[in-house]
């Protein structure tokens, strides 16, 4: 058995962190978490307050931190950058904060556990369909550790990616430009790679 084959075997407790995964545990958000939250609060208005407030934050992190500034997947005006960072800046704001860590984590844990691994990328990241739905398409971990600077993470039409929605808008309205995505050529290599 291979270190690497090990490795994956060993899921998540036996892994080593690498750096994409210690810079996304800093990173990535507590959207769904503040909605679960928000299920005490009792009365709906309150919740779909709530519930907006953290699709606005949780946008904040995976469109503006995460793709925007970490991997500058795409380029939009400097004012819109401030706006949607000062989004994000909301998700780490007292208990925002505590849960977003809380919930990297899982993200973390599940997205190199369990799941799909349709890319031969040298580490044990997968791709989690419903984490996913509920990270705003930052679940398709293994596409992203194949394709770091792609814009989109949910690369196949069927694969969910709220990010991505909106990133497409934005591109749409004339407001995101030079948005990455993986190449032909870069697909055919990531697919060919034998360990
Ligand atoms: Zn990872
Ligand atoms: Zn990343």
């Amino acid at each position: 058995m291979s270190e690497l084959q090990k490795k994956r075997n060993g899921g998540f407790w036996f892994r080593e962190w690498d750096r994409v995964d210690v810079t996304h545990l800093s990173l990535s958000i507590g959207k769904h978490v503040l909605a679960v939250c928000a299920l005490f609060v009792p009365n709906w208005r309150a919740f779909w307050v709530a519930v907006a407030l953290s699709y606005l934050t949780g946008m904040g992190v995976t469109l503006g931190y995460h793709r925007l500034l970490t991997h500058r997947s795409f380029k939009v005006p400097k004012w819109l950058e401030y706006i949607i960072v000062y989004c994000g800046l909301q998700a780490s704001q007292g208990m925002g904060e505590m849960l977003s860590n809380h919930f990297t984590f899982f993200v973390n844990s599940v997205c190199h556990t369990w799941g799909e691994r349709p890319w031969n990328t040298r580490d044990t990241s997968t791709n989690n369909w419903w984490v996913a739905l509920l990270s705003l398409g930052e679940g398709w971990h293994n596409n992203h550790h194949a394709f770091p600077s792609s814009a989109c993470h949910g690369i196949e039409w069927w694969q969910l990616d709220l990010t991505w929605e909106l990133i497409k808008f934005l591109e749409m309205v004339g407001l995101a430009k030079d948005v990455n995505l993986p190449t032909e050529a870069e697909k055919e290599t990531m697919a060919l790679c034998t360990n």
